[in-house]
């Protein structure tokens, strides 16, 4: 997962008149979507209390009477509005209820207010011992911190006789902010009144994020802090697809924003494939996947096929190699998938970022440049054998054949002509269409003489990214180098096309840069026939191609190679199709 940069970026958009200053922060993208609309805060949360005097004995059965009375109203308007609404949100209103009335958080409440403490200190502590568990067991369970935060802060409101904290009343469509959303107040949103969701914490997993999505209004999660810098009422554009809040954008510029986006996101959700451009140059849109769970979810999509199947993933936790005919179940699970369409199957990329126990023994000092994909096979070409045995036994338990035209078999990592010659002769010994991933600079340089014994190659433009920039792909700080925009990877992907075009080989592109709908144009362009990226990545990708004929393509590829550098590639490119 790429971390995001949370600093708020300032451009000054020049008018005749005047300059108006437009901030962007940036958060996770939940829900994509465009909205323009004034914001409003929740309601602030009551001040935590602090510890006071000891409660008077005589007065501490009364201090309990008061908190269990609290519980009841709390939870007993909970449980109301959960009874009028349905689906998910009323599950997380019930389990909010269920929270209040949870009998070890009112024990250890009781036994607080027994030794002398206000009952309202007394919730403070015992929801800090549980919300302390719950982040010490991590993951979802520390997601569900909010819930009891939540309830903590409603049970002292009413102690206080304070109105109850969370969603103002609004009447008109706004914008909701909030450090977090309390699962109970995200439960009852109203989607006509509150039009987009944005949050300065949260995961993608997160109850805002499950409720944002099931409403469908765009939702912006984990901005972190510089979301408090948004006044009470001030515009704004939220796009829940790039994860952005922008304040001072000109209110015109910011209708048509958010009329293009309806447009395209009707356009998207209308398109069913197959993916051409307007005048009718067929491109095959695959899905990338990494298991049968996964294939399936291709398998109800526009997805034709499986264009990078990364086997890698399959393994992460195995210790022990899986026997051949393990390896073959789970191969044959993705091929069942799509029975008639393509699927290219990746041999293991182990190492550097996705380590698998069973292969990658040894530290590396460095392994993003070391012994990973393919030249793992080197020393230990049994394994790689044992794969595609693998592989080849998974064909015939699906009902395909070994040489189907649709089965295709690659490897990572290659960077040698000797490397593509000797995958390419195991591949053939067992029937199998043989490919390499070009994702190293050196493969594209050397494309065409590699094509001279392979069947296929695929652009991993990850690493290819990677690799001709020399920036670490993990790393935030050098996400303006690891772009697929950059100039310098765009020449090595004309490269790769122009040897597939001069020996007649299928070059596809399996990399993130598929995903994106101006540049999987640009790839087309430059002669790619086949975008490979995330199923749900797959509409808008095919949607922006059939509004574009192939000369234009190739207009939008000579400009991107054309430019200095990414943005620029990306403004050139997008110009030409008056972006
Ligand atoms: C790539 O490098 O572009 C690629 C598709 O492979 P992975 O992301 O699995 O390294
Ligand atoms: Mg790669």
């Amino acid at each position: 997962m790429t971390e995001t940069d949370n600093t708020p970026s300032t451009t000054v958009m020049a008018d005749t008149e005047m300059i108006e200053m437009v901030e962007v922060i940036k958060g996770k993208p939940v829900v994509p979507g465009v909205v323009y609309a004034p914001v409003t805060w929740v309601t602030a949360r009551p001040a935590l209390p602090e510890p006071t005097e000891t409660v008077a004995e005589d007065r501490r059965d009364a201090e309990y009477e008061a908190f269990t009375a609290a519980v009841e109203t709390v939870s007993g308007r909970l449980a109301a509005r959960a009874e009028h609404v349905d689906g998910h949100a009323r599950q997380v209103l019930e389990a909010t209820v269920a929270i209040a009335r949870d009998r070890a958080w009112a024990r250890k409440v009781k036994k607080s207010v027994a030794a002398g403490q206000t009952n309202q200190y007394a919730v403070r502590q015992a929801t800090e011992d549980f919300i302390g568990m719950f982040l010490k067991a991590g993951g979802v369970m520390a997601e569900r911190v909010t819930d009891l935060a939540d309830v903590r802060d409603r049970v002292i409101a009413e102690l206080r006789g304070d109105p109850e904290p969370g969603i103002p009343q609004v009447d008109t469509p706004h914008v909701l902010l909030a450090d977090d959303l309390a699962p109970a107040d995200t439960a009852t949103l109203d989607p006509s009144l509150i039009v987009a969701v944005v949050t300065e914490k949260g995961g993608a997993t997160s109850h805002t994020a499950i409720i944002a999505r099931q409403l469908d209004i765009p939702c912006v999660v984990a901005t972190g802090p510089t979301l408090r810098s948004v006044a009470q009422d001030a515009p704004v554009v939220v796009d829940g697809g790039l994860g952005t809040v922008e304040t001072g954008v000109d209110a015109d510029e910011a209708t048509r924003r958010v009329a293009d986006a309806a447009a395209l996101a009707e356009k998207v959700r209308a398109w069913t494939g197959p993916a051409q451009t307007s005048d009718g140059q067929r491109v095959q849109l695959l899905a990338n996947v990494q298991d049968g769970a996964t294939a399936r979810q291709a398998a109800e999509s526009v997805a034709e096929g499986i264009g990078l199947f990364r086997t890698e993933l399959c393994f992460l936790s195995e210790t022990e190699e899986p026997t051949v005919d393990e390896q073959a179940e789970k191969y044959a699970e993705v091929f069942r998938a799509f029975p008639e369409g393509k699927v290219v199957v990746r041999t293991l990329d182990a190492g550097s970022d996705k380590p698998v126990p069973f292969v990658n023994a040894e530290d590396e000092e460095n392994p993003a440049l070391g012994v990973r994909g393919l030249r793992i096979a080197r020393g230990n070409q049994e394994l790689l054998e044992r794969q595609l045995d693998g592989i080849a036994l998974a064909l015939e338990m699906s009902g395909r054949t070994a040489a189907s035209a649709h089965t295709w078999v690659m490897a990572p990592m290659v960077a040698t002509v000797y490397e593509a010659k000797w995958f390419a002769e195991l591949c053939h010994d067992r029937g199998l269409t043989a490919g390499a991933m070009i994702e190293v600079p050196a493969a594209a340089l050397m494309a065409e003489k590699m094509m001279s014994y392979l069947d296929f190659v695929s652009i991993g433009t990850n690493d290819l990214t990677q690799y001709t920039m020399a920036a670490d792909r993990l790393s935030s700080s050098l996400a303006y180098l690891t772009d697929p925009w950059q100039p310098a990877v765009l020449h090595l992907v004309h490269t790769t096309c122009r040897a597939g075009s001069v020996t007649r080989t299928a070059v596809g592109v399996c990399g993130e840069a598929a995903a994106d709908p101006v540049l999987a144009c640009v790839l087309t362009g430059l002669g790619v026939n086949s975008l490979s990226a995330a199923t749900p990545a797959l509409a808008a990708v095919g949607a922006r191609l059939g509004d574009v004929d192939f000369v234009t393509c190739r207009e939008m590829a000579a400009a991107a190679l054309n430019a200095e550098g990414a943005e620029e590639a990306r403004a050139a490119a997008g110009a030409v199709i008056g972006l």
